[in-house]
């Protein structure tokens, strides 16, 4: 049985399996109710008995395709409603490791709905509660495709920056409402996602997969370290600044009343 003080509702998405069932897992430690959101009720319904026994802590199994707009709207009526609700992790999401050239254009739209359009709108459903109430936190699954996106399909990549940056423009409008924002960009993460993506996980170099335990453990302890951008597997956050601070010094040229020189306009 857990001990840990009762910090509120977190809702995961993607928690059947692979990184969301571990944030599910970690959250009940750390003395949040879970609501536990995907579209395998066997998965979900194991998952809750298992840590229930475990944590001692209340989960609640909700079974939604976030792929569609009826199962989006399931849960954004959860979240606009429920308010116990302190955390969202923004979680399911699916990639793809095709060119643009060999993919199939109807997977590739049903990618920018899960990834892009799910988590858009449980966000949206989410903030104005944690903004009333003054408290919350949104954690965002990004990936390091979002600032590298030649890796992997470049929809994939597409989606994933878009997630970044909203998160980025989260943070900018919530951070003096209470409410605290995290993008977390996994590397390579040893889950089912690499088999649905299109290329087995045993095929990728050992030294670049982390194992999703290891990857969520660290995601939360930047989450306690106070970072907007989480990058588990980056040895330097030097380095992450330096790629900051590069994009703060273009802000005062973006726009101006006239092209630049060099264009000769
Ligand atoms: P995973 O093991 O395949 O898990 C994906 C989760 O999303 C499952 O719980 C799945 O559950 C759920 N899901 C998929 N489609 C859904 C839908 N239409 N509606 C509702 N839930 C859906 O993958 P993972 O590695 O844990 O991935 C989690 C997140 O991490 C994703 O956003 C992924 O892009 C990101 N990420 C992963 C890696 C990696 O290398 N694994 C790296 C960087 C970022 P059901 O099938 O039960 O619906």
């Amino acid at each position: 049985m857990n001990q840990a003080s009762n910090k509120g509702t977190a809702v995961v998405t993607g928690a059947s399996t692979g990184i969301g069932a571990l944030y599910a897992e970690r959250l009940a430690e750390r003395g949040y109710d879970v609501i536990l959101v995907a579209r395998n009720r066997e998965r979900l319904d194991a998952l809750a008995a298992r840590l229930t026994d475990e944590t001692g802590r209340s989960f609640e199994v909700v079974t939604a395709d976030l792929g569609t707009t009826e199962g989006v709207r399931r849960v954004e009526d959860i979240l606009r409603t429920d308010s116990s609700i302190t955390m969202l992790v923004n979680n399911a999401g699916v990639g793809a490791t095709a060119t643009l050239a060999d993919s199939d254009a109807d997977k590739m739209d049903a990618m920018i709905s899960l990834n892009v359009v799910a988590l858009t709108r449980l966000t949206k459903a989410v903030v104005p509660g944690l903004i009333a109430r003054g408290t919350g936190t949104i954690v965002n699954i990004s990936s390091i495709v979002g600032v590298y996106p030649e890796l992997l399909n470049g929809v994939y990549g597409g989606t994933k920056a878009f997630v970044l940056a909203f998160t980025q423009s989260l943070h900018h409008e919530l951070k003096d409402k209470g409410v605290t924002v995290q993008a977390v960009l996994p590397g390579a993460t040893s889950t089912e996602f690499w088999d649905i993506a299109g290329t087995a996980v045993e095929h990728l170099p050992a030294s670049i997969v982390m194992s999703a335990s290891d990857m969520v453990n660290a995601a939360l302890a930047g989450l306690d370290q106070g970072e907007l951008i989480t990058i588990p597997s980056l040895p330097e956050q030097a380095d992450w600044n330096v790629y900051e601070a590069a994009r703060q010094t273009l802000a005062p040229n973006l726009s101006r009343d006239k092209p630049a020189a060099r264009y000769g306009v």
